[in-house]
């Protein structure tokens, strides 16, 4: 009820507002494209055709189509809290069929360079853990932990603690069948480490990489994971490599363009296996 609410706001505020017509129809879900800056959303949005800028909150949504089927991309901003709240208010008022979260990350993988691009198999909370205990004198060593799931005590589902959230498989094999298009870069499977935090010491990334098998880190990608879990929502991940403290590469935010480029290919199949 609450939701046909918003839908119905939304196509309200379309109606009394738009000068051209709304592309959004509330009988077709649409795909959710995320990204937390301009540099990871910008070439998304150039790809919409009839498109219309709305703002829910603090967070922004761009409707439109890409090859006839409804498409918004949402500018989550960085970090857990955003991309949490603006991944909720997404499925709340848009009742999408697929969200896909993408951008930029730093490597855990020395194998991993700059232009990389890593499709999820799952991610993980990397600052949720709890420490060894040790007492006053014996240090901070950071090895010593266990990681928790985001559930904590009273929300365990059937019992399980789960670390890793899976994305959603068809949506995975689906970007891994576009990935032989692209000879000049690695498009490995993998795993990603989400938290508010920008790790560049080279040992703590490796301790990442080695006990928790993470392959990059960056600032969005549980978050939004666990928001479509907890609505039934299928969900992907896909992460280009920006930075590497273990190549010795910085941080090129513009990278997030061949992410986004990559991205359109995938929603594109995707359209097309839908119709
Ligand atoms: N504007 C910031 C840079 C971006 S903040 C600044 O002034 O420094 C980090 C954003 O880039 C997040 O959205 C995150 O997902 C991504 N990111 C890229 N490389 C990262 C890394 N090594 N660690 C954490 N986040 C990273």
């Amino acid at each position: 009820m609450k939701k046909t609410i918003t839908i119905l706001s939304v196509l309200l505020f379309f109606v009394s507002s738009a000068e051209s017509l709304p592309v959004y129809d509330s009988t077709i879900r649409p795909i959710v494209l995320q990204g937390a800056m301009n540099v990871e959303t910008d070439i998304f949005i150039s790809a919409l055709n009839e498109s219309h800028d709305i703002t829910i909150g603090h967070w922004r949504y761009i409707l439109g189509k890409i090859d006839d089927y409804p498409v918004i991309v949402s500018v989550t901003r960085c970090g857990v809290a955003n991309a949490s709240v603006s991944t909720a208010l997404a499925i709340e008022t848009f009742n999408p069929c697929a969200v896909i979260n993408q951008g930029t990350a730093g490597a855990h993988d020395p194998e991993l360079k700059r232009g990389d691009i890593v499709i999820a198999s799952d991610c993980f909370n990397s600052s949720a853990w709890k420490a060894h205990p040790l007492k006053v004198g014996e240090g901070v060593d950071y090895r010593y932990i266990d990681p928790l799931d985001m559930n904590f005590y009273d929300e365990y589902e059937n019992g399980e603690r789960i670390i890793f959230l899976p994305v959603d498989e068809k949506l995975k094999a689906l970007a891994l069948s576009v990935k032989d298009k692209y000879s000049d870069r690695k498009i490995v499977e993998g795993r990603i480490a989400t938290s508010d935090a920008w790790e560049n010491r080279s040992d703590r990334i490796l301790f990442f990489h080695e006990e928790f098998g993470s392959s990059c880190e960056e600032m969005e990608t549980f978050a939004v994971a666990k928001v479509c879990r907890i609505y039934g929502i299928p969900f992907l991940g896909v992460r280009i490599i920006s930075n590497s403290m273990l190549t010795g590469e910085e941080f090129i935010p513009e990278t997030g363009h061949d992410c986004q480029t990559f991205v359109i290919e995938v929603v594109k199949k995707y359209i097309k296996e839908m119709n």
